[in-house]
């Protein structure tokens, strides 16, 4: 395998400007200028390249990066396979609509994709642009399988920005204040959430008290499917308690309700198995997948029972640029590296490898109230000694810290205050030690 200039990036951290640099500063002159002000970027660095483990800004730093542009460059930023599958697709043709002229690749990736999702009944995929847009149709799938419309959302979810998935989404701020009017019938239970629900709630029983608040508000017969993402994302990488996604999915069956599991941040190797559902030993009617799927490329999609997905009438779904064939050559090339060069093992060994240290930096600071998360998608939630208080003030102190001294990594949680590792899985262990380093020094200097 030829090597790009990427990945021969010096695989270090190194600043040779304050952050921002210089040149940073002059772009975002100009991007203040132009750009809306509604997007906005976690740090204000300009990137130049990025490969391994690292970004390099254009003003000559390099950055550890530990949040892969939102779990996305799991096989790393510009993978030699994602590069080659993309110069020879797009030098070949660019688009030609699957809707009016149908190419290979998109069939290609919905066989990767029955393959790999949990369960080996028969499944179809239907390919999009975006998560939401993902989102947005495994519901019309869901509703159009069952003749029914409610749909059931958990608290802390993140399922977009469209009108539908600002509807499922659970977070005001930044996510729907001012968007409404929002999709309809769509309904909120908690789930659940080990560390804020009551002392020793087993999964059992969250799912007994989500259900039971379903059954009282909507109607198990009135609802056409049950949303969740198997370990939350944006609300705070919450690990539900064992036994609660199995619990929901075997009411949604009783039920006849679809069980889709929002895969899009934690699916493609991220939590070291192919797909989060698995660890939890569930079997989804519906899966949704984008980010980590394409090696950076826009590429999201449905992948479900054969019988659910073939519902709907011809020409039901689709769309303009949804399994664009650059995007398919892209998720090929990384699905390929995923399995070639062992990523599902390297993610486990992130896990191994920087929770313990996280443990250490929690022995010396009770601020770190909880370290969760699987493989390479990591958290630490961060409360007031004592208690569980959260601690948004210290969170984003922490972060500004980490900024300053080019580590990229990112908060979130509904509360604000949780710092997520998301670690390219092809990044080095001194990497990632000295990143979590200089996580440690902002705690011995903030905390
Ligand atoms: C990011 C995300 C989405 C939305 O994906 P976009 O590509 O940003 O539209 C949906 N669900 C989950 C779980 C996500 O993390």
């Amino acid at each position: 395998m030829s090597t790009t200039v990427s990945t021969e990036l010096p695989q270090r951290r190194e600043l040779r400007t304050p952050l921002p640099g210089p040149r940073s500063q002059e772009l975002a002159q100009r991007r203040t200028a132009a750009v809306a002000a509604g997007v906005s970027s976690t740090m204000p660095v300009f990137v130049a390249r990025a490969g391994g483990g690292v970004i390099e800004d254009v003003d000559g730093n390099l950055l550890i990066d530990l949040g892969s542009g939102i779990a996305v460059t799991t096989v790393g930023n510009s993978d030699p396979r994602v590069v080659a599958g993309v110069q020879q697709q797009v030098a070949d043709f660019t688009h030609t609509c699957f809707m009016i002229s149908p190419y290979e690749g998109y069939v290609a990736v919905a066989e990767k994709l029955s393959e790999l999702t949990p369960g080996d009944h028969a499944k179809k995929s239907a390919l999009f642009n975006s998560g939401a847009e993902a989102v947005e149709n495994a519901i019309k799938i869901a509703r159009h399988a069952t003749g029914r419309t409610a749909v059931v959302a958990a608290d802390h979810a993140y399922h977009g920005r469209t009108n539908l998935t600002m509807a499922l989404t659970a977070k005001a701020m930044p996510y729907k204040k001012g968007f409404g009017p929002f999709a309809s019938d769509i309904y909120r239970v908690p789930a659940s959430y080990p560390l804020r629900d009551p002392a020793g709630m087993t999964g059992a029983e969250a799912a007994a008290r989500s259900i039971a608040i379903a059954e009282k508000t909507v109607g198990a017969d009135q609802i056409a499917a049950f949303i969740i993402e198997p370990l939350q994302g944006e609300g705070g990488f919450i690990v539900p308690a064992p036994g609660y996604l199995a619990a929901m999915a075997t009411w949604c069956r009783d039920n006849g309700i679809v069980f889709i599991a929002d895969e899009v941040q934690s699916g493609f190797a991220r939590t070291g198995t192919w797909f989060m559902s698995e660890q939890e030993g569930i079997v989804p009617d519906l899966v949704t997948t984008a980010k980590g799927i394409a090696g950076g490329l826009p590429l999201a999609a449905v992948t479900g029972r054969a019988e659910l997905m073939d519902a709907v009438h011809a020409g039901g779904l689709g769309g303009t640029y949804g399994g664009n064939p650059v995007a398919c050559a892209a998720a090929l090339g990384a699905i390929e590296t995923m399995a070639a060069d062992g990523l599902l093992a390297k993610a486990q060994h992130i896990e191994e490898v920087a929770s313990a240290r996280l443990r250490e930096i929690q022995s010396a600071h009770p601020q770190i109230g909880d370290i969760r998360g699987r493989g390479a998608m990591l958290a630490i939630e961060i409360v007031q000694p004592g208690g569980i208080e959260p601690d948004a003030a210290l969170t984003g102190a922490v972060a500004k810290f980490c900024h300053e001294r080019g580590v990229v990594v990112l908060t979130c949680g509904t509360f604000g205050n949780v710092i997520r590792l998301l670690p390219p899985l092809v990044i080095g262990d001194d990497l990632l030690l000295e990143g979590l380093g200089v996580l440690a020094e902002a705690f011995d200097e903030l905390a």
